[in-house]
């Protein structure tokens, strides 16, 4: 008996999937673009408050931002990050305990990021915001790829740069940008649509509000198993040195993400069952307080960026409190690894973060 109980072992532990224990089975992603680390982990910054060059009311935006408390004053700006992540999830990394993640391409702007962000590598050849199609495969159209998830990926950006970036044409996955039109048989995403058409347009591009709501009900009519959702106005705004309309949407943006994270843990499909990654394309200007407008390869320490992680493989660590050094080229490989699937393209490919997915 035991001579044929060994093979059939061995057989067993070579074809256990990569991460066997894994509860994840659906990815949601939300992006801001470029939103700063600095506001991430302390809140509001007093010395662009009080430059009346950036903000117009500085009464207004401190009687609901500002504390002397750095710890509250984040917690204003964004209260789901640093109440729900904070205490359920993790938060990745704060610089001021020497904790780092960095742009691992050296363009710190917008398609390097997010070229990083979804195929995990950091392609010298990847430097320019054109509408140019990525002809590297992202992790996206990968998971597309694997037969239990083909046609269950869907992305909503503010921007239109992204169906170059993940390269529609050729990925297949479902990429609704700007102004795309919402053509499903459906009431609400019929009624974003008409909204969308007729809205103003402050940043050029549809308003970040109607990316996130055509999201959400898309998620709920049409249940796909990879959700990206990219937001734009924090980085429009913040170039145009508006520093109290960047706050305004950084801080809706994560009413959106709570928001998000309700509507998943009403769902019995996704609850439970369903991590939710947050991140950035790359950050902005920081010491000279001139630069926290811009950013680009310039701009000394535009390229730390920040991770924010909430699901059911992920350790409630909170704010990562150990020394290291992340990448943004390992988020693809992690948000494979989270379904248990071991992402390979034709390009280099970073390791996954392994503190994210082994609980
Ligand atoms: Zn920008």
């Amino acid at each position: 008996m035991k001579r044929f109980l060994f093979p059939f072992f061995l057989l067993f532990l070579f074809t256990t999937p990569i991460c066997a224990q894994h509860k994840t089975e659906n990815v949601v992603i939300v992006t801001l673009d470029g939103m700063r680390w600095q506001e991430v982990f302390s809140g509001v910054d007093s010395a662009i408050v009080n430059n009346p060059k950036y903000t117009k009311d500085k009464e207004g935006l401190n009687s609901r931002f500002w504390s002397g408390d750095p710890g509250e004053r984040r917690k204003k700006l964004f209260p789901f990050l640093w109440t729900v992540v904070a205490k359920q999830g993790q938060l990745y990394r704060n610089r001021n305990l020497q904790n780092y993640v960095n742009n691992a391409n050296p363009y710190w702007f917008s398609y390097p990021g997010y070229n990083e962000i979804f195929t995990g590598y950091p392609d010298p050849d990847v430097n320019s915001n054109d509408k140019i199609r990525n002809k590297n495969t992202n992790v996206l159209e990968f998971i597309n790829r694997q037969k239990e998830y083909a046609g269950k990926v869907a992305v909503f950006s503010t921007w239109d740069v992204f169906p170059f970036i993940l390269n529609k044409w050729r990925s297949g996955i479902y990429i609704n940008s700007d102004l795309d039109s919402l053509k499903f048989n459906n009431r609400e995403l019929k009624l974003i649509n008409d909204i969308q058409f007729l809205t103003a347009r402050p940043i050029g591009v549809r308003p970040d509000i109607l990316t996130y709501a055509a999201g959400r009900e898309y998620l709920k009519a049409y249940q796909p198993r990879v959700l990206y959702i990219a937001f734009d106005e924090t980085d429009d705004l913040a170039h145009a040195g508006q520093y109290d309309q960047y706050l305004e949407s950084a801080h809706a943006e994560d009413a959106m993400i709570a928001d998000l994270w309700k509507t998943i843990q009403s769902m019995p499909a996704y609850k439970g069952r369903t991590t939710l990654i947050i991140t950035c394309d790359h950050g902005r200007g920081d010491k000279i307080k001139d630069e926290w407008t811009d950013h680009g390869q310039k701009v000394k320490d535009a390229g730390h960026i920040w991770i924010a992680v909430l699901g059911p493989d992920s350790k409630p660590v909170g704010e990562a409190g150990w020394p290291g050094q992340l990448y943004q080229e390992q988020i693809a490989s992690t948000i494979a690894r989270l379904l248990g699937l071991d992402f390979k393209a034709e390009h280099p490919v970073a390791q996954p973060i392994n503190s994210i997915y082994s609980k």
